[in-house]
């Protein structure tokens, strides 16, 4: 097995919140959330980020984005929620194992302030 956070995370050995999970995703509450709810929707096989999603492996997005959107009519999640990847150094992506942030439950701003420079 990769030596992968989320990986582990997905094999038990590292504890998380689980929200829902099947055969080829899982999904957990972020450690440190950014909103009220804060999810992380990985898939169950290791990519590294968004940059290698290939014709190979690209079937598992969609399917990622069939999970949030059940997830929020389970939880009748009616005012809307976003949906973040992060990819490589400057979008500050700090685990190397695709994830989907799926962000809900606060009205959320949009624009520069979104891509304003950390340091
Ligand atoms: P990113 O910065 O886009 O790579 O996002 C990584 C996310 O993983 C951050 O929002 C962290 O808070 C979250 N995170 C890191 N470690 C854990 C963990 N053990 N359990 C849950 N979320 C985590
Ligand atoms: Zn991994």
């Amino acid at each position: 097995m990769e030596d992968c956070l989320f990986c582990k995370i997905i094999a038990d050995e590292v504890p998380s919140t689980k929200v829902y999970e099947d055969e080829s995703v899982y999904v957990f509450e972020d450690i440190n959330p950014i909103a009220p709810i804060h999810y992380l929707l990985i898939p169950k096989q290791h990519i590294c980020c968004a940059a290698k999603i290939t014709s190979e492996n690209s079937a598992v997005v969609g399917h990622i984005y069939e999970v949030a959107a059940k997830l929020a009519a389970e939880m009748g999640i009616t005012d809307g929620y976003r949906i973040v990847t992060n990819c490589g150094e400057n979008a500050g992506q700090s685990v190397f194992h695709l994830h989907f942030h799926m962000l809900a439950g606060v009205k959320m701003g949009w624009g520069k302030e979104a891509v304003q420079a950390t340091e």
